[in-house]
């Protein structure tokens, strides 16, 4: 969420989605469940949802939302997060922002381009840099908040800057070099507990001419380690917990035991420790009291505190819950996993 809801004023979703129809000519809809747009599959509904297909219309919306006040979340292709059971309050913008071009060595994209479409585009281009965004199913904008990496590479090492849409609802275009790049971290990642969050418009990465036969082996290469190690058949948010400093996660998690745990649909895999699938219609509830339950687990069993690298968004306020779900040890048979990578759907 960009805005406490806390501190914002109430609204009335009906009355404000009329008024974006008209003033924006964006549509809007109400109560609309979010699992489908996540890759977990599993959520609430928000207030008001709408998805923005450019730069203008996000641009629009977003400072729509903040003059009134209303809290609103943007969503890239929702791979990183797992949303309330309860929902969203407030406005959720889905972002289908898809414009890309290239210009030399440098391809710049709206904040919507998926990441494998990114490195589909410029391997037929003969640009090198991008080819670790085919292990990533989230958007660019998604991806530079996170700073997303695979395979040795992250958005840190081809970034060149980013156009972003400050808290005072001006736009600059900032060079990597301002953004905090860290290890799956950025500045975007912490903005100020009393106002809006920074947006990315679009990104400019800075990449290097190649035989695009020898980016495409690399891609093959990409897709078959991914099919190979992830459990990508199932509903997931990728890796649940950020690896401490110089250990894996997944190595903890596995060392611990807990492969197969489950707790209601929830489950951790049995192909990668640091992924919770969901293979039976779980609930937000579950992945989370099971993310809590590995932690608890770990920390006893290492002594090492795991932090999530999952964002857990949406109306979290009634967590924990008084009564939680029951946690079924692992059992001789693990899920089946389907060959099938789930990606969020297009908005309808
Ligand atoms: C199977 C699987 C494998 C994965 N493998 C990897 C991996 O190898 N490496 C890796 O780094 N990640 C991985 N991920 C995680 C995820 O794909 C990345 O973190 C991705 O960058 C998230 O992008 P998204 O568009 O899905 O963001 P979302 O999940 O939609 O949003 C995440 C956060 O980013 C914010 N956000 C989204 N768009 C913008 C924007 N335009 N401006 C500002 N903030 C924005 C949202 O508000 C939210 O807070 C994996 C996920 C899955 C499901």
């Amino acid at each position: 969420m960009t805005m406490d809801p806390a501190t914002s004023a109430p609204f009335d979703a009906l009355a404000v989605g009329s008024e974006i129809q008209r003033r924006l000519g964006v549509k809007t809809s109400r109560d609309d469940p979010l699992g489908r747009f996540t890759t977990m599959r599993v959520g609430g509904p928000a207030d008001l949802f709408a998805t923005v297909r450019n730069a203008f219309e996000l641009r629009a919306l977003v400072r729509f939302a903040r003059a009134r006040t209303i809290p609103h979340l943007i969503l890239g292709r929702g791979s990183d997060i797992v949303i309330s059971d309860a929902g969203v309050r407030g406005l959720v913008i889905q972002c289908r922002a898809e414009g890309s071009r290239t210009d030399g060595e440098r391809y710049t994209a709206e904040a919507g381009v998926p990441m494998a479409r990114a490195a589909t585009e410029t391997q037929r281009a003969g640009l090198s840099g991008l080819e670790f965004g085919l292990a990533i199913p989230g958007s660019v904008g998604g991806a530079v908040w996170a700073n997303a990496g695979a395979h040795e590479s992250d958005v840190a090492g081809v970034l060149e800057s980013a156009r972003i849409l400050d808290a005072a609802g001006s736009e600059a275009v900032v060079p990597a070099a301002a953004l905090g790049l860290a290890y799956r971290d950025t500045r975007l990642k912490h903005p100020p507990a009393d106002g809006p969050a920074e947006l990315v418009l679009e990104a400019t990465f800075r990449l290097t001419t190649a035989d695009p036969e020898v980016i495409k082996a690399r891609l093959d290469d990409i897709r078959h380690w991914r099919q190979a190690h992830q459990p990508l058949g199932l509903p997931s948010a990728g890796s649940v917990f950020r690896n401490p400093p110089g250990e894996s996660a997944g190595r903890l998690i596995d060392a611990a035991g807990l492969k197969g745990t489950r707790i209601g649909g929830a489950v951790v895999s049995p192909k990668h420790a640091n992924f919770i699938v969901n293979d039976q219609r779980g609930t937000a509830a579950d992945v989370r009291q099971l993310g809590e339950h590995i932690q608890s687990v770990v920390a006893a069993r290492h002594g090492v505190d795991l932090e999530f690298e999952i964002a857990f968004v949406g109306d979290w306020s009634a967590w924990p819950p008084s009564e939680p779900a029951a946690i079924q040890p692992p059992s001789a048979d693990p899920p089946a996993e389907p060959t099938a990578e789930p990606t969020a759907e297009p908005a309808t």
